[in-house]
């Protein structure tokens, strides 16, 4: 299972070797690993003879999940191109910054993308995924480029989501996927190994994609590296829909979901009675916090369903899930993030760069294959992220304990009451203990005496609980310092990023 692959191109011709399996799934189409390579080789052929795309150019694709997003990010790759993976919620304004900021050759957008493109003002050539793409396709079927590419070249840009300022543009070179793609190939051959299969055969796992193709958690674990086990990628499509994916998990016999924290509470609502939802064996929660209390009403619902329960801790900077928790490490610690997985190391570091021991709370920095490259025409913020020694300060803060990383929060959302500091993520894992309340969010506001005080929006239906009952609720579990001086319960669902995660600056306190 060794390292076989210097880039991403030489990746991609094993995925000839995969034939006729499925590669790309969606409610209505199948394409096989076949299909795919002569699209994503025709599709690169067109963008080198007709807009003149070579290598280090960049590409940019602004779609919603679709086929059509993978082939395009595959003929970058054949191209020794630059796939950059714009946020498909951005609007004219938010687009034209990013065109600006990464320049590309020529834009792929889906026809509602391709609209809005055309109000952005900007004179980049666009080719629609519903009409150019196939014409194209069909016009240069046949030949495959293959440019020289280099291991530390770029291969892909994907920008931060901007929950805590404006996006910045991540660049991850062949090498950090690739390893990605490693990391993938050993854990499928594991799980094949339980089940009696060969370990280099192709995977039959089937993994579903919910999350956007331009967001890590998506292309870099679900899309890329099914090239190099032979495994299937399922779509759902439009906007996430519980009875929707849960069809599709039954229609397409999906193994692996990996899910957002807010997608598990929608499943919560939900009756799970009609649907055979036996092929699931790996559930995981990713990409924010996901309360224990969360975990626990989760792990009842599926208690008919054989599904192990995972939660992963990375960001987009990472390249991929920097630890990874099995069920067995949430038994000993509900809390927890588990392990670095294979090839990440983890330090917990005080203000100076010094790591600190075990227990004591600091910085938590990442060193590994997987870490990017730096940030897209930004070194000072490059410089200010990722040291000599390519150590990553991920601006999270957290505590090891046998081995197991408890995340406590963010640098930037960090609550200074008076001299006291308040993690958001402490109060709202204590507040969704409670049996009534769907999600909370925990805010900093400010105050003439103490500088800031806590403030707590709660999402509970009408009428189920009260602010005087959620107080006591944690004051019986919280420090006084943590309990929220102000509160807010409403039913409306919380403001969120294209990714499900709460964008805390848009919430009112
Ligand atoms: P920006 O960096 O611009 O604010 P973002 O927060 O959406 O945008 P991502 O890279 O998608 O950027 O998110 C990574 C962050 O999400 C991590 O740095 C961490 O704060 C948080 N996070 C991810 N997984 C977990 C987890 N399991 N528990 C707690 N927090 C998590």
């Amino acid at each position: 299972l060794a390292h076989r692959h210097r880039n991403l191109r030489e990746l991609f011709d094993v995925s000839l070797t995969w034939g006729d399996r499925d590669y790309l799934v969606t409610e209505d189409r199948r394409i096989s690993f076949a299909e795919h390579a002569v699209a994503a080789g025709a599709l690169a052929t067109a963008l080198a003879r007709r807009y003149d795309v070579g290598k280090g150019d960049r590409i940019g694709i602004y779609a919603a999940n679709t086929p059509e997003w993978v082939i395009a990010f595959w003929a970058a790759q054949c191209l020794g191109a630059v796939a950059v993976g714009y946020n498909a919620w951005w609007t004219p304004r938010e687009i034209a910054y990013g065109l600006e900021h990464t320049t590309p050759t020529v834009v792929i957008a889906d026809a509602k993308r391709a609209a809005r493109l055309a109000d952005s003002g900007t004179g980049v050539p666009v080719l629609t995924m519903e009409q150019d793409l196939p014409a194209l396709i069909a016009e240069y079927v046949g030949d495959i480029p293959r440019a020289e590419i280099a291991e530390d070249d770029p291969a892909v840009v994907l920008y931060t989501s901007g929950t805590t300022g404006r996006p910045k543009g991540v660049v991850h070179s062949h090498r950090n996927l690739v390893a990605v793609s490693d990391y993938h190939r050993f854990t499928d051959a594991l799980m094949a190994s339980f089940t009696g299969q060969p370990l280099d055969g192709p995977s039959d796992r089937r993994y579903l994609v919910t999350l956007p193709l331009f967001h890590i958690a998506s292309l870099h674990n679900l899309v890329v590296p099914r090239l190099a086990t032979g495994a299937a990628a399922v779509f759902p499509h439009g906007a996430f829909d519980v009875d929707r994916v849960l069809r599709l998990i039954e229609q397409e016999r999906v193994t692996n979901w990996a899910a957002v924290p807010t997608m598990a509470s929608r499943l919560l609502e939900h009756d799970l009675s009609g649907y055979d939802l036996s092929s699931l064996n790996a559930l995981s929660l990713n990409s924010a916090p996901s309360s224990p209390g969360l975990q626990d009403r989760l792990r009842d619902k599926l208690s008919g369903v054989q599904v192990a329960l995972t939660t992963s801790y990375g960001q987009t900077e990472s390249g991929t899930a920097a630890t990874v928790a099995t069920p067995l490490e949430l038994a000993a610690d509900l809390e927890c993030v588990g392990r670095p997985i294979i090839g990440v190391t983890v330090e917990i570091r005080d203000p100076f760069g010094a790591a600190l021991p075990d227990g004591e709370e600091g910085e938590i920095c990442i060193r590994s294959p997987y870490v990017m490259l730096g940030y897209w025409n930004d070194d000072a913020a490059t410089a200010a992220t990722i040291d000599a020694e390519r150590w990553l300060r991920t601006g999270d803060f957290g505590t090891i304990v046998d081995g197991r990383l408890r995340i406590s929060g963010r640098r930037t959302d960090l609550i200074l009451r008076g001299g006291e500091n308040v993690y958001p993520t402490e109060v709202e894992y204590a507040l969704e203990e409670h049996p009534a309340v769907h999600e909370s969010v925990v805010l900093g506001v400010e105050h003439p005496d103490l500088g800031q005080e806590v403030a707590a929006v709660i999402v509970a239906d009408p009428g189920t609980v009260t602010a005087d009952e959620l107080r006591a609720f944690a004051a019986e579990r919280l420090a006084y310092f943590k309990v929220p001086a102000r509160w807010r319960i409403t039913a409306e669902p919380l403001p969120r990023n294209a990714s499900g995660k709460v964008v805390r600056r848009d919430v009112e306190p």
